[in-house]
C-alpha cells in the first residue's frame, strides 16, 4: 500500500486549482479604448491601409529607435517577407529550440533550415555552433527565446564575419532591452508577433523593424501582394497587410504595455525567489544587464538533483489544476515538417527540449499565486518517491 499525502492532488488529494489556473490570459486592452481609436478609420470606411496602421508602426519606431516599422498580418508572414526581400541563395541558420514559424519562413523560401544547438541555460542559440556552419549558409535567423535578448550583439558580429544578414525572430521581445538598447534594432531585421500569447497584442499581427530603407520598401510591397501600387508586381508577394481593427487593438494595448511588463517582471521576481534553492530547477538564464518580457517563464528540471522527471512534474501539476506548456518540445528539427530534412545530432537542445517547463505569467495573475505554484513545485520534490510511484500506476 502507498503512503496517502493529503496535500498532493497525484496521490489522491484535493486540487490546489479545481477550477484549473490557465497557462495564458492574453492581455485585452479596455475594450472602449480599442473602438474610441477605431471609431474615425471606421466611419471613413477604411478597414485597410489606413491611417492606424500608419500611427501603430511610427510609434514602435520611436519607441525602438528605428527609422523603420512595417505593420503586417503575422510575425510569421513578417519573417517571410523579410527572407524574401533578401533572397538567400543557400541554406540559412536557424536555432531548433525556437517556434516552428521561424524555420517555416525559411521553408517556405524554398531554402532550407540548418538548425543548430541552443545553449543549456539560457536556452538562446550557441554561436560557437553557429559559427561552425556560417561558411555554408546565406543568412543567419536567431530567436530572443521567452523574450530574453540573445545576445544580439554577438549574433550580429558572427553575421558580419561571415557576410550574411541576419533576421532576428523576436516575437516574444516586444519591451526587451539588451544593455539598455531597446531589442528592435539590431540585425537587418527583427520581427515582432502581437498574437494573443504575446506581452503586445493586436489579435493577430506582427512588425517588422529595420533600419535598411531598401528592405523595408520591399516588406511594404511584399505584404501588398508584391505590388508597388501599379498592379506590376515585381516579386511574388502575399497578402500580409494588417487591417485598421487590428491596428486600434495594438495601439491601445501599446498604450498598456510598460505597466504590463513592470507586472510581468514582479511575477518572474517572485517565481524566482519562490524557486529559489530547490534542487534541479534552474530559471531560463537571463544576463542582469538585460530586460526580458518574460513573455514565459521556463524552467529546466534536472530529473536526478530533482528527483521527479519534467513530463511527471507536469503531471502532478495538471493534477493540481495548474496549465503548464513544454515550451519548445519537441524542438523544430524533430517536428514531423522537418524529419528527413536534417541529419544533424543536436544534443543539448534534445535534452534542453526534455527537461523545459512554461508556467503560468500574465498580467492578471496574482503574486500568491505564484507563490502556490512554487509550494507545489517544492512539494512535488519533498514527495518525489510518492509522485513518482503515483503517475507510473496510472
Ligand atoms: C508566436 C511566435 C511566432 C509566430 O508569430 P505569429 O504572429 O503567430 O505568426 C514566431 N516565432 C516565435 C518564436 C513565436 O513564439
Amino acid at each position: 500500500m502507498h503512503r496517502q499525502h493529503p496535500e498532493l492532488a497525484v496521490a489522491g488529494g484535493s486540487p490546489s486549482f479545481p477550477e484549473t489556473l490557465p497557462f495564458v490570459s492574453p492581455p485585452t486592452p479596455s475594450l472602449d479604448r480599442v473602438t474610441e481609436l477605431l471609431a474615425p478609420s471606421w466611419d471613413q470606411g477604411r478597414l485597410t491601409n489606413g491611417p492606424l496602421v500608419c500611427r501603430l508602426e511610427e510609434q514602435v519606431a520611436l519607441r525602438l529607435d528605428v527609422p523603420h516599422v512595417v505593420a503586417v498580418a503575422s510575425c510569421t508572414a513578417g519573417l517571410m517577407l523579410v527572407l524574401r526581400a533578401l533572397q538567400p541563395a543557400g541554406p540559412v541558420i536557424v536555432p531548433s529550440f525556437t517556434f516552428s514559424a521561424s524555420a517555416h519562413a525559411v521553408a517556405w523560401n524554398a531554402t532550407s533550415p540548418i538548425f543548430v544547438e541552443c545553449e543549456p541555460e539560457t536556452f538562446q542559440i550557441d554561436l560557437e555552433d553557429a559559427a561552425t556552419h556560417a561558411g555554408g549558409a546565406a543568412a543567419l535567423m536567431a530567436t530572443h527565446i521567452f523574450g530574453a535578448p540573445c545576445r544580439p550583439e554577438a549574433v550580429e558580429e558572427l553575421g558580419v564575419s561571415a557576410g550574411i544578414p541576419v533576421v532576428f525572430d523576436a516575437a516574444h521581445a516586444l519591451g526587451a532591452g539588451r544593455a539598455g538598447r531597446p531589442v528592435g534594432g539590431f540585425g537587418t531585421a527583427e520581427v515582432f508577433s502581437l498574437s494573443p500569447t504575446k506581452p503586445l497584442v493586436a489579435g493577430e499581427g506582427g512588425l517588422v523593424a529595420t533600419r535598411d530603407d531598401d528592405l523595408a520598401s520591399a516588406v511594404r510591397i511584399g505584404r501588398d501582394y508584391g505590388n508597388p501600387g501599379d498592379y506590376d508586381t515585381r516579386f511574388v508577394g502575399l497578402n500580409a497587410r494588417m487591417s485598421e481593427l487590428h491596428a486600434a487593438v495594438a495601439l491601445a494595448s501599446l498604450e498598456e504595455l510598460d505597466e504590463h511588463l513592470v507586472i510581468r517582471r514582479e511575477l518572474a521576481t517572485r517565481y524566482e525567489a519562490g524557486l529559489a534553492g530547490l534542487p534541479g530547477v534552474n530559471l531560463q538564464a537571463v544576463d542582469p544587464r538585460d530586460d526580458s518580457t518574460w513573455k514565459d517563464l521556463t524552467i529546466a528540471i534536472e530529473p536526478t538533483a530533482f528527483g521527479v522527471d519534467r513530463d511527471r512534474v507536469r503531471g502532478a501539476l495538471t493534477a493540481e489544476g495548474v496549465d503548464t506548456r513544454c515550451y519548445f518540445d519537441p524542438p523544430v528539427h524533430r517536428q514531423h515538417a522537418y524529419l528527413g530534412r536534417t541529419t544533424r545530432e543536436l544534443q543539448v537542445t534534445d535534452e534542453v527540449a526534455g527537461r523545459v517547463l512554461s508556467l503560468p505569467i500574465y498580467r492578471s495573475l496574482r503574486l500568491e499565486t505564484v507563490d502556490r505554484v512554487c509550494e507545489l513545485i517544492h512539494a512535488v520534490h519533498h514527495h518525489a518517491e510518492l509522485v513518482n510511484t503515483a503517475i507510473n500506476a496510472k
